[in-house]
């Protein structure tokens, strides 16, 4: 089935890497115009070359930088708007959890933490903004996570501020509806991406395999389908969320956990 998403543009955060990669290839794939951003200009160059063996470079476009810089993301969304013509589709994907307890945060580490969960979806929506409200197809598609519904002691700042961002979601579906814009939400559990790469290189056993840790990883948290979530299953729900299959649908979410979430 089509996602009806080819000749249309969209602007993905953090597309470099895990998750936000996945996206931009699937509505590569899908054939609409990609943009996308990320803080490293390394990765960011080598996401760019990887797409582009396999799709037009006329229909991709990247820029590094920070979603916390309002300027760079003016820059970045006025730039894509001028390249390709207006935007449809703006995930906001950039990101990353902070794993520590009450008693390990810091007042600094809670405003970071604070910021970065309601700023990385305020600039670029700040800035897509009045190129969304001339899409007919207008969507936003933000990243979440199942810690907004059930909190988890050992995050538990990134747990706190990703139930703001799932209220701040809902309050712009109810400002943007007249607008004709959607914004709606995906509440991820665990996705083996970018960030447990890297837990995976500080683990305890260095012979353990990729696999074999991860299905541990699987076992001890008690995820129903045994397993993490693949960044591709994360994408194909952030790609129905922003495309006009989900044109009856906003202010809501899709759980993409294998049966993490404990709610009703
Ligand atoms: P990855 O680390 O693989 O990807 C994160 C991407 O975001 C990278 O491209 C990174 O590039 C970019 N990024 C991070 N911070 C910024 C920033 N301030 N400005 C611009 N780009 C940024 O991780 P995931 O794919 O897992 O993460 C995607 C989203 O999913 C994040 O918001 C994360 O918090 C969320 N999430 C993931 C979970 C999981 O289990 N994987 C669980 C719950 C939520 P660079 O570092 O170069 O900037």
């Amino acid at each position: 089935m089509s996602f009806q998403v080819s000749g249309k543009v969209a602007v993905v955060t953090g597309g470099s890497s895990g998750i936000g990669l996945e996206t931009v290839r699937l509505l590569l794939e899908q054939g609409a115009y990609v943009a996308w951003c990320g803080r490293d200009a390394a990765r960011l160059q080598d996401s760019w070359q990887a797409m582009a063996v396999i799709f037009e470079p006329d229909r991709l476009h990247i820029r590094c930088c920070d979603v916390l810089d309002a300027d760079a993301v003016n820059a970045f969304i006025d730039e894509v708007a001028q390249r390709f013509g207006g935007v449809d589709m703006l995930i906001n994907n950039a990101g990353q959890g902070k794993v520590a307890s009450f008693a390990d945060t810091s007042d600094q580490d809670w405003m970071t933490e604070v910021q970065l969960k309601y700023f990385s979806v305020l600039n670029p929506v700040r800035a897509a903004l009045p190129y969304l409200r001339q899409s007919p197809i207008a969507s936003i598609a933000n990243v979440n996570s199942l810690l907004a519904y059930k909190p988890e002691p050992h995050m538990i700042a990134t747990s706190a501020a990703r139930a703001g961002l799932l209220n701040l979601s809902k309050g712009l579906s109810k400002e943007f509806v007249d607008m004709g814009i959607r914004v709606n939400s995906i509440l991820i559990g665990m996705v083996e991406s970018g960030q447990w790469q890297r837990r995976y290189q500080e683990r305890s056993d260095p012979d353990q395999s990729w696999d074999d840790w991860l299905a541990g990883i699987a076992r001890k948290r008690g995820i129903p389908m045994g397993r993490l979530g693949k960044p591709i299953e994360a994408a194909r729900a952030l790609v129905f969320l922003a495309s006009p299959l989900s044109s009856y649908t906003t202010g809501s979410v899709i759980d993409v956990s294998g049966g993490f979430s404990q709610e009703i």
